[in-house]
């Protein structure tokens, strides 16, 4: 097969992506080496067939420091980078104007010479010199993409996800708006392969990926946490855990999934391992751009639970009890049902009663009222 050259001769053979960390506490860089579909490593080493090896320059796992380190980012900021770049944002972006009241900064990354003394980059500048040169800004995490909580009531030190601080006419030189990956912290395999869609579309061999109204990658956050949970089966049927620790669904132990949107459920949270309900956590809606203010208190029974889980209870008492009558019949081989009992050395079976009986003659009558019962000869 013809390698990558061969097809595409003018493919970008390498692109470099900044990192850049605001009001941030690291969890969506250690989401982000944690992701397994595509890894962190792959995306860096080249693997991917097509996709750009990316030549990632990140504060913490750079093996240059200062003014090496550096370099590259003002080359980006006065567009004299060799070849194209992303920005990845993590953390809220703050409003340095309130911290320069005080002579101080809130978030920086590097120094610079002023008044011939050294004083800290914001990471604020970089982003606002770096973004209209950038192919793509990726928010990652609630801070960067909505404000997350150090944007919370209150907010001191006013901050905001990237997009705010981009407004809302900026795009990048591929011509996308800000791409938002939200999550606290987010799932890893929901940025690189994000970041691996958005390489292949820069090659010019895949399609834009599809983005919503928010600019989230539309097939990893188009559906609830609630109908992708493991625990959807027991809400149907009305049954709700009571203590942390028990197997049923946490709503009433303040679980906001059925209206959250959010992945984590079906992709776990590192290697499909973990998630939150997978693992016992009620949803807080950490993805969600009212977090963390329109979700608290946390864990506590939100209104509209009384009348969604009241109305869950109804129901799903009906339906728990027909479809254990249905388990019992479905549970019988034909020869036992001929029989009339269950041969088991593990216990006795009980046989349905009489009511139960004429229960299953009319519902045999509805499942084969359009077609041929298995064992009944059709006679034309
Ligand atoms: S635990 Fe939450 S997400 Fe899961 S079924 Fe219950 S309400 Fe839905
Ligand atoms: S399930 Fe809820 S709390 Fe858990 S990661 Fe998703 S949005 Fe956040």
């Amino acid at each position: 097969m013809p390698d990558i050259e061969t097809l595409l001769p003018d493919a970008i053979k390498e692109v470099h992506a900044f990192w850049l960390a605001g009001m941030s506490c690291d969890g969506c860089s250690i989401a982000a080496v944690g992701a397994t579909q595509p890894s962190a490593e792959s995306l860096m080493t080249g693997n991917i067939p097509g996709v750009p090896k990316v030549n990632l320059h990140h504060p913490v796992l750079s093996v240059y420091a200062g003014a090496a380190f550096i370099k590259d980012f003002e080359l980006a900021a006065n567009n004299e980078l060799d070849a194209p770049f992303v920005i990845i944002f993590e953390g809220s972006v703050a409003d340095e104007s309130k911290a320069k009241k005080y002579g101080g900064y809130w978030s920086g990354l590097g120094a610079r010479e002023v008044d011939g003394e050294s004083q800290p980059i914001a990471t604020a500048d970089w982003l606002a010199r770096m973004a209209p040169h950038a192919a793509a800004v990726i928010a990652l995490g609630t801070c960067a993409t909505w404000g997350g909580i150090p944007a919370a009531i209150g907010n001191p030190t006013g901050a905001m996800g990237v997009a705010d601080f981009l407004g809302d006419g900026y795009r990048s030189t591929l011509g996308l708006p800000v791409v938002n990956i939200p999550g606290c912290a987010p799932q890893g395999d929901n940025f690189t392969e994000t970041v691996a869609a958005v390489l292949l579309f820069l090659q010019g061999i895949g399609p834009l990926p599809e983005f919503d109204e928010l600019g989230r990658p539309a097939w990893l956050f188009g559906e609830t946490v609630h109908r992708g949970c493991t625990r959807a089966g027991y809400y149907e049927e009305g049954v709700f855990a009571k203590e942390y620790g028990d197997k049923q669904c946490l709503v009433e132990k303040g679980c906001w999934g059925p209206v959250v949107q959010c992945n984590i459920n079906q992709r776990g949270a590192i290697n499909h391992m973990g998630g939150c309900m997978n693992v016992g956590a009620p949803c807080i809606g950490c993805t969600m751009p009212g977090f963390p203010d329109a979700f608290s208190p946390f864990y506590s029974t939100d209104p509209g639970t009384i009348v969604s889980s009241t109305i869950s209870r109804t129901t799903g008492f009906m339906v728990r009890n027909l479809r254990k009558f249905s388990q019992m019949y479905l549970n019988k081989t034909n020869k036992w049902k001929k029989d009339g009992k269950v041969v088991s050395g593990w216990g006795h079976v009980r046989s349905p009663n009489k009511l139960e009986k004429a229960g299953h003659y009319f519902y045999e009558k509805m499942q084969f009222s359009n077609g041929v019962k298995p064992g009944v000869r059709k006679i034309n």
